[in-house]
């Protein structure tokens, strides 16, 4: 279901907003008796349409200051929920706070709400009207305390509020789906290209260029069009001037940046080099979904394979997750294994995992294993979202500081549970205080 999420300074009154609109007697709230004060989320039942309200009230997710936490918690809102609604008091005014937040929230894809509290009386109407300013639309009065204009803003948020989820961070613009190949000098990337469009029917070459220089190829795989990006300079031999390797590096990475998923070309022949890891160390800090291709498998022999195991252990401890096919440039062995290997590996990138299947399943995994008592303390873990699809990232809401072993478990178990072969998974934790 769709998620509203309410930010805004302390003492704004964001909890006596919330409490209005989950508090009716339609309302289901998803919690355990005696831990209210470490409520963040709650289920909303509105004429008959259901979201999730995620209250942002509270969280201060580092030292930097008020201005900065309440920026990142809008941040982190607009990035996470279908629609966002920000507080402010009008008894007050329009802070420089409210207006650092407004500025962020301007910026927001996810439709924006302004909600103006403390309107116990009528004199307040003209600091109402002077939230105009803030630029975030009509100002909405309400009063916490009296209920006033909490109907009008529930209406408003069902009238702004998806139906289902939006596919947040750059849904499928459309188009065949973005892959660089990509690896170090004569690991065979252009011999493998050359197979791929020459031994493929319906390809369309060299398209979206520069009228000088076409960037792109378009090639058929498995009755699928994909675009190879940034593909010129393997079918050029480039001249290998001095600075060439830094040229070629940032040309690699700018492939990388520019596609959804990389194949990184390994020669199967030879230990994994510095120069091979510094590729999949581009892919690893891009966030792309990536396949490993082991290429010139036609030279490994039985000696070699053994060899391999060892080495593959130690050179990809970064990404065991990354799809891996076997193939030969060469010889074409194996290579139409690569089509079904990208889209596992995009599949996995694409992946939302809905946020009540994401709690339910956290729930029962920490209550099996806690997190570690650091400090004498048990951090609690409150909630957890999907902020991000594309990779797939999980923000975890606790109660104190989660060692990394113990974050590392947790992406561990998430594979476990819902897979991402083929792409990074990221974790990251936001202490409330
Ligand atoms: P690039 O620099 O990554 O584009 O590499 P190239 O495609 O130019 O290949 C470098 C060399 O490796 C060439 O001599 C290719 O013929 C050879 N090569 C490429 N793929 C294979 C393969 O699968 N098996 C064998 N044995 N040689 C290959």
């Amino acid at each position: 279901q769709p998620v509203l999420a309410i930010v805004g300074r302390p003492n704004v009154g964001k909890s006596t907003l919330v409490n209005r609109i989950i508090g009716r007697r339609e309302a289901v709230v998803q919690d355990v008796p005696g831990v209210t004060r470490d409520r963040v989320a709650y289920d909303a039942l509105w004429n008959g349409r259901k979201f999730t309200v995620v209250d942002t009230g509270g969280w201060e997710p580092d030292a930097t200051g008020m201005m900065a936490s309440v920026a990142a918690q809008a941040e982190l809102a607009m990035q996470t929920a279908d629609a966002v609604l920000l507080v402010v008091d009008a008894s007050v005014g329009a802070t420089t706070t409210d207006e650092a937040v407004a500025k962020v929230l301007r910026r927001s894809k996810a439709p924006v709400l302004l909600v103006a509290n403390k309107v116990d009386d009528e004199r307040l109407m003209a600091e109402v009207a002077s939230l105009w300013s803030l630029g975030l639309g009509e100002p909405m009065p309400v009063s916490g305390l009296h209920g006033r204009g909490s109907g009008d803003v529930l209406d408003k948020i069902l009238e702004v509020l998806p139906e289902t989820p939006r596919d947040t961070f750059g849904a499928n613009t459309g188009g065949p789906r973005r892959v660089a190949l990509v690896g170090r000098p004569n690991v065979g990337k252009s011999s493998l290209l050359n197979r791929l469009t020459g031994e493929n029917r319906s390809v369309v070459d060299s398209v979206a260029g520069t009228t000088v220089d076409p960037v792109d190829s378009l090639v058929e795989l498995d009755d699928e069009v994909w675009r190879f990006v940034d593909t010129a300079g393997l079918r050029k031999r480039v001249n290998f001037a001095s600075g060439a390797e830094y040229y070629a590096s940032l040309r690699t990475k700018a492939a990388i940046e520019s596609a959804e998923v990389a194949v990184v070309l390994l020669d199967a022949g030879e230990p994994i080099s510095e120069q091979d890891l510094r590729v999949l160390t581009m892919v690893v800090e891009s966030g792309r979904a990536c396949v490993l291709a082991f290429n010139k498998w036609d030279l490994v022999d039985e000696d070699r394979r053994n060899a391999m195991v060892r080495e593959l252990e130690r050179g990809l401890v970064r990404v065991p997750w990354a799809e891996r096919v076997n193939i030969s440039a060469l010889t074409g062995r194996s290579v139409r294994k690569i089509a079904p290997a990208l889209r596992t590996a995009l599949d996995s990138w694409d992946t939302r995992v809905p946020t009540g299947r994401l709690n339910s399943w956290l729930t029962d995994l920490i209550a099996a294993t806690p997190p570690p008592v650091r400090g004498g303390k048990q951090p609690k873990v409150l909630f957890a979202t999907q902020a991000a699809t594309r990779p797939p990232t999980f923000v975890l809401f606790t109660t104190g500081f989660l060692e990394a072993g113990y974050r590392r478990y947790i992406e561990r178990k998430l594979r476990e549970e819902f897979g991402f072969e083929g792409s990074p998974v990221r974790v990251s934790v936001r202490v409330r205080e």
